[in-house]
């Protein structure tokens, strides 16, 4: 059993139409966990038809975005031409690399979201790659008993998730139906890190109550733990080896230097080609914040 964990608070930030998410990562406590650098729990939420979530044309780069949709669909559209419904149990991946744009639109008819929102980091040999988007209908599913375990990225228990990531990462889904499960054990790879989220219902970790507004945190030297669900309950998982390098995350963009950001924000704002143009979009691009007067890389 690990004495290595911690608790970091959750806060509360709206991403757009009174969408209130809980974010867990950045943390000022805990930038990153591996290459995860950022990390939102929206939903679960209903809402009328028409007034789902509607985030208009924004960059990125330095960065993949992954989302694992749990309830609820969303439109992604991008800069490459990319245009792709995401279902429950799927995830969608966009590498921005040099540079992307993109929006997430609900359907007209939606009337539900629950989801996690991450991004990933590049390391420095592939923060500079040609954008790409990427979509995975379906994922390793693994049943232990009464608990369901969906390896979204990585491995864990010997099935690998096909979601391409260029850091060693993992992320796993953990949830129950009608029936709790009971503790079960886990081994976890000791030269990772380690974050768990708690997405619905309630859950033990190692005897103790994950509370909804917290993330656990485990540090390196962690070799397993138990995880215990109630019935109709989500867990999310995530972990990596701690990140290379400090990253510098501003607004939408991770890179290294003020200068390299400030660069890429220019080039935005003047609508370059860098990051392409979205068509079919009928709205606003997202409101940027003003330029930080001095922003630091910090892991
Ligand atoms: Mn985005």
């Amino acid at each position: 059993m690990s004495t290595l964990a911690t608790e970091l608070p959750l806060r509360r930030a709206e991403i757009g139409q009174g969408t209130v998410i809980a974010r867990a990562l950045p943390h000022r406590e805990k930038r990153m966990i591996g290459a995860w650098c950022f990390l939102d729990r929206a939903g679960p939420v209903q809402f009328a038809q028409g007034q789902g979530l509607n985030i208009g044309p924004h960059p990125h780069i330095g960065l993949q975005t992954f989302t694992w949709m749990i309830a609820g669909t969303l439109m992604h559209t991008d800069s490459l031409g990319s245009k792709q419904l995401i279902q429950p149990k799927q995830v969608n991946l966009m590498t921005a690399g040099h540079g992307i744009s993109h929006t997430e639109v609900a359907p007209q008819t939606e009337t539900e979201l629950h989801t996690a929102q991450l991004w990933i980091a590049l390391p420095d040999a592939k923060r500079d790659m040609p954008a790409k988007f990427q979509h995975y209908p379906q994922l390793p599913v693994i049943q232990q008993q009464q608990l369901e375990c969906t390896v979204l990225v990585g491995e864990f228990l010997e099935q690998l998730s096909p979601v391409e990531v260029y850091s060693p990462l993992v992320a796993v889904d953990f949830c129950t139906a009608q029936s709790a499960s009971q503790a079960t054990r886990f081994k976890l790879t000791p030269n990772f890190e380690y974050g768990l989220l708690l997405l619905t219902g309630d859950v033990q970790i190692n005897g103790q109550t994950l509370s909804n507004d917290n993330m656990m945190v485990f540090s390196t030297g962690t070799t397993e733990i138990v995880i215990e669900l109630a019935a109709k309950s989500r867990v999310l998982l995530i972990g990596g080896e701690p990140f290379e390098s400090p990253i510098l995350l501003w607004w939408n963009y991770v890179g290294r230097t003020e200068q390299e950001v400030k660069t890429a924000h220019q080039q935005w704002l003047a609508h370059d080609r860098r990051f392409g143009e979205i068509h079919d979009y009928d709205g606003q691009r997202l409101q940027a914040p003003t330029f930080p007067t001095h922003m630091r890389a910090s892991r």
